[in-house]
């Protein structure tokens, strides 16, 4: 009876979770719309109400300066500049972030003479043999993934077939995604190894964004708002689209804040979110064998930000200020780690001769 009622809850469980990935997944489109409509009503808003009380002119605040002077008019093209900048970037980062394939595990074959199933399975199978061999070897211990017997080899039950590190099944996309880091229903798009940068960029857009909002926005939002005795409002806007917008910036500023410093630490650290919640764990078996854990993939908080943006050769630091397509370090499918690093076998292989030769071992 108990064994029932237990198998029925677990089912439940199980209809309620697809219901509301289904629900994430459905509603993705929807919370694209409102994120583009926000950030659009702020923006039309700066430029109609913001800039105007910013530098007056003589229409809209008669009886103040009469001509702008040349250094007022050089703020002003400086302000239009740069929040086009600024809105350009989040843009692009976003659309980027929505469009980036985050990384399949198997891709499809390129050119298959006969399409049949059954060369098509055959093909996958190669894919996979030859690009997720390597990394076994140079585990270190205490990696979770070698811990308790467990077998080195990873499988995905739900899609039926072997993934390679770091990759985890999404429950809403319905496949298995390249060093995945969670599902974002706001991109309507999982963040993988491949669009993770552009995720990353867009949160610290979006806080920069709204916190100069927030900044240009307080003393008129206090003296001319909240002490509006007389005032008289000389814009085309209602008051209540700037109220809205003041308040949105500062909380949107506030929990993106968060986000954006949450991934700046897991980036530092070389971990996704989901294996920060691992580690934990790795980390508290760990202390209590009187082991200490190590995440292999901590190459030190230089390197780390340096594979996470590509920085080497081709791609210098200034490169995350611009919006410009750039692809991640690596392929994906193996990493290097820093058991790699001291090993001088593995680092002429791996940083000598892979994706990874930029990584000064001595930095
Ligand atoms: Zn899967
Ligand atoms: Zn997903």
């Amino acid at each position: 009876m108990r064994i029932l009622y237990q198998s029925s809850l677990l089912r439940l469980e199980g209809c309620i979770l697809r219901c509301f990935n289904g629900f994430v997944w459905i509603a993705g489109p929807a919370f694209i719309l409102i994120a583009v409509a926000l950030v659009a009503l702020v923006a039309y808003i700066f430029y109609t109400v913001n800039l105007p009380f910013l530098f007056p002119t003589l229409q809209t605040s008669p009886g103040q300066d009469e001509i702008p002077s040349p250094a007022q008019r050089l703020a002003r093209l400086a302000t239009v500049i740069w929040t086009i900048y600024l809105l350009s970037c989040l843009a692009f980062h976003y659309y980027m972030c929505i469009m980036t394939d985050p990384g399949r595990v198997v891709d499809r074959p390129r050119i298959i003479a006969n399409d049949t199933e059954r060369d098509r399975n055959s093909e996958d199978m190669v894919l996979f043999e030859v690009r997720t061999e390597p990394v076994q070897e140079q585990r270190i211990p205490l990696n979770r993934d070698n811990q308790e017997g467990a077998p080195k080899g990873r499988f995905c039950k739900k899609c039926r077939r072997h993934k390679p590190d770091r990759a985890h099944h999404c429950s809403v996309c319905q496949r298995c995604v390249l060093r995945m880091d969670h599902h974002c229903p706001w991109i309507h798009n999982c963040v993988g190894f491949y669009n993770h940068r552009y995720f990353y960029l867009f949160l610290m857009y979006m806080f920069v964004a709204c916190l100069y909002y927030f900044v240009v926005s307080v003393n008129f939002f206090r003296y001319e708002i909240l002490g509006s005795g007389g005032f008289k409002w000389p814009y085309d806007q209602a008051r209540m689209g700037f109220v809205f917008s003041f308040l949105l910036a500062g909380a949107i500023g506030l929990a993106i804040g968060g986000m954006a410093g949450w991934h700046t630490w897991l980036i530092a650290t070389g971990q996704t979110t989901i294996e920060h919640y691992g580690n934990q764990t790795s980390r508290e078996i760990a202390k209590s064998r009187g082991d200490i854990f190590i995440n292999e993939y901590d190459l030190g908080t230089r390197r780390n930000f340096k594979v996470f943006f590509n920085i080497g050769r081709r791609y210098k630091w200034w490169t995350i200020l611009l919006p410009i397509p750039i692809p991640p370090m690596g392929d994906g499918r193996t990493f290097l780690t820093s058991h790699a690093m001291l090993s001088s076998s593995a680092r002429s292989t791996w940083v000598d001769a892979s994706d990874y030769r930029d990584i000064n071992i001595a930095a």
